[in-house]
């Protein structure tokens, strides 16, 4: 239950005076965090100001520089509406002590006008002055007031991200309401750690976010600041705790086998393993020996060799007699993995399945009644099919390829599936540890920093579109070469079909400059034709692939060289990052070719720049995440899992760590939150939308 306290704040906007019924659907499409509900109160005053204007700013009208927000405190002058039916603006001069301004309005509304700058009389107007030959203009003020009412105006206007149809003004008025239900909340900090940081209360925090009274108030460092993203950050620290002790406390099962099973599967291998993953290999069997569940997250680089260690983790759970499980992110990916562990499961006596959505009724049924008489020992499929209504005989560990799109919530379903489920998440995306902390800070870290020996490195060149007749040029010649080359087409977010028109416009260019049929994959292909198009392109049966970014995950053609990104300008870098993973897992060197159309915005070069110089997936990530916010990199959106709404972090990253440790404490001290402090820090959990885990709770 959430405690009453926290009522006024989980009213919907609607409640709030001033907002009528299309404000509350235009802030519950930008705020909501509970998709089908309306936008809380708290969404709201959680919606943070990235900026402030200084409406104390009065340098006097000649003073008053081009481009720079002021406040004047004038005279009026003369009203010079323009001629009637004409396009010229209505202008209003004005004076003070320094010079003259005109205020300039378009589209006036003459008696409004009249009335709010009345002639002869003072007025207190702010907004932007610009300047033009030589003359002072503002070009609709943000605010005329009477010098009585001069007040209404606040010294430091916050001022917050918007989106289409929410004036500034509307939102400003909005969150002063919100403000004003905000209740005193009981403290869950810890005293003496807040003192020594001079971290203000909860309350006082927020008012101050919304209400600076100087510049520094709402910097990412202020006290104010510092105090909410680490509520923030304790609250999804605390969730994640929850989440950890909950699937500890359900209990593992020791899996202690011989080893007889894992050690075939490795001397099956045609090549040594790498120290990485030799001991990623051991830190699994240790947690699979333990009596507590296993929740490991495996973090290693595009073609680091991942799947070796999901293989031989799978083989010690089979030999101790369970079931295991492998979740691909896509079908394409499940029947890979499919194809490639099948002669080798064949070899060692592992029974393989594939559950994929292809299936017919009676196939799906077939492997349904193998996998609940235990006749498979190993099942390969997408996420979706797991989350559905799969059963086993006895589910012993669950591997998770690409996890980012698998959040808290899938991570409790799965308790569900069977006793003592083991889980190992594996990801190609090297997430800085910082970020590993906030979204899995649940979770055991094995990290894969070598590559397989023998790989050679991939020369990355950036180049203009300009150049593209060189590009295919040397591609004509590659090919004569034998070698393979992925082309990946530009993305356009805001549209499918521009996105699906230009795939099949390169595609169909480069079939009559090569003057050889290409394969082609893109998003709205049937699983059927993109198979068929990577086994023509795989088999080398064509040489070139067209694609969209459905190759991006995992995609495995050892024998590709080159790979060409088209408008690279426009992907992030862990995106190029993983699209570069798919050459260089050969042994012969290969190449990326990012075509950029110019002129690059500075974030844009910044991010090719990185590329070309460096091949360290987990470089790259920090240097990600200096580009932009940690938001982006773990896709949150995508993964259900609400983001960070204070907290950044790439700023707050120290505050991170100490939240870890102090939810930890929390946890050994107070387990099911049953102390005053405990009992507050369930308002922090709900404020923050992680009441999910409240859930957890054996008292509940
Ligand atoms: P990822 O980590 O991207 O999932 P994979 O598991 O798909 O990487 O491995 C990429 C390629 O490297 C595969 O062809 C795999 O057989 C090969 N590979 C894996 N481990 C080694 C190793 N220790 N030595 C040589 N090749 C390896
Ligand atoms: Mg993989």
């Amino acid at each position: 239950m959430r405690p009453s306290v926290l009522d006024p704040l989980f009213a919907s906007v609607s409640t709030l005076p001033g907002i009528g019924p299309k404000i509350a659907q235009l802030l519950t499409t930008f705020l909501s965090t509970q998709p089908g509900r309306e936008a809380s109160v708290a969404d709201l005053l959680f919606h943070a100001p990235h900026g402030a204007i200084d409406r104390r700013h009065r340098p006097g009208i000649a003073y008053s520089e081009s481009g720079q927000i002021v406040t004047l405190d004038v005279t009026i002058d003369r009203h010079m509406p323009g001629p009637r039916g004409g396009k010229a603006p209505y202008r209003i001069t004005a004076f003070d002590d320094t010079g003259s301004i005109s205020f300039v309005f378009f589209h006036p509304r003459r008696d409004w006008l009249e009335k709010q700058f009345p002639v002869g009389e003072r007025r207190i107007v702010s907004g932007k002055v610009e300047w033009f030959s030589e003359r002072p203009q503002m070009v609709h003020p943000d605010y005329v007031l009477a010098p009585e009412e001069a007040d209404a105006m606040p010294p430091l206007e916050p001022v917050y991200p918007l989106t289409a149809g929410l004036s500034p003004k509307t939102l400003q008025k909005a969150v002063s309401a919100a403000l004003g239900k905000l209740p005193a909340l009981p403290e869950w900090l810890n005293g003496p750690h807040k003192d020594q940081n001079h971290w203000p209360d909860f309350d006082e925090a927020l008012r101050r976010l919304h209400q600076p009274e100087e510049q520094q108030d709402i910097d990412p460092e202020s006290p104010f600041l510092q105090r909410l993203a680490y509520d923030e950050l304790l609250a999804s620290q605390l969730a994640l705790a929850l989440v950890r002790a909950n699937m500890r406390q359900l209990g593992g099962i020791v899996r202690k086998p011989s080893g007889a099973l894992q050690k075939r599967v490795i001397s099956s291998l045609p090549f040594a393993l790498t120290p990485g993953q030799a001991s990623a290999i051991e830190d699994i069997n240790a947690d699979l020996a333990e009596p507590t569940r296993m929740l490991r997250l495996l973090q290693g680089d595009v073609g680091a060799g991942k799947t070796v260690v999901a293989l031989a983790a799978l083989a010690q759970v089979i030999e101790a007699g369970a079931q295991g499980a492998l979740m691909a992110p896509t079908e394409i990916l499940a029947r890979q993995h499919f194809a490639s562990m099948s002669p080798l499961c064949e070899k060692v006596g592992i029974r393989l399945a594939l559950l994929t959505g292809k299936d017919t009724t009676r196939e799906r049924r077939l492997t349904q009644e193998k996998l609940d008489a235990g006749e498979i020992d190993l099942v390969v499929g997408t996420h979706a099919l797991f989350q559905g209504s799969v059963t086993f005989k006895d589910l012993g560990l669950v591997v998770v390829d690409e996890q980012h799109r698998f959040g808290v919530h899938q991570r409790l379903a799965l308790s569900a599936k069977g006793k003592g489920v083991d889980v190992l998440v594996m990801t190609a995306t090297p997430i800085p540890r910082t970020l590993v902390l906030t979204c899995f800070g649940d979770m055991d870290v094995s990290r894969l920093t070598d590559k397989p020996v023998g790989r050679k490195p991939i020369t990355t060149v950036s180049v203009s579109l300009d150049r593209l007749d060189e590009i295919v040029g040397r591609i004509r010649s590659a090919i004569a070469e034998g070698q393979k080359v992925y082309w990946v087409c530009p993305l356009v977010e805001e549209s499918e079909k521009i996105d699906l028109a230009a795939v099949e416009d390169r595609h169909r260019v480069l079939e009559q400059v090569l003057r050889q049929k290409v394969s082609l994959v893109h998003g709205r292909m049937s699983a059927d034709e993109k198979d068929a198009a990577m086994q023509a392109f795989k088999s080398g049966e064509t040489r070139v692939l067209v694609a969209t970014t459905v190759i991006e995950v995992g995609v495995d053609v050892p024998d590709a060289t080159i790979i060409v990104i088209e408008h690279a300008e426009r992907f992030g870098l862990a995106q190029l990052h993983q699209l570069r993973g798919r050459v260089g897992r050969g042994d012969k060197p290969s190449s990326c070719v990012l075509l950029y159309k110019g002129p690059l915005g500075e974030t844009a070069g910044a991010r090719l720049n990185i590329m070309r110089q460096t091949n360290d997936g987990f470089l790259i990530a920090e240097e990600d995440l200096k580009l932009r916010g940690g938001g982006e990199i773990l896709g949150t959106r995508q993964s259900g899992t609400p983001g960070f709404r204070i907290a950044r972090p790439e700023e707050h990253a120290d505050l991170m760590e100490v939240a870890r440790d102090d939810a930890k404490l929390i946890l050994e001290t107070d387990p099911d939150l049953k102390t005053p402090r405990g009992e507050a820090l369930r308002c922090l959990l709900y404020l923050f939308s992680r009441d999910e885990a409240i859930r957890l709770l054996r008292a509940g």
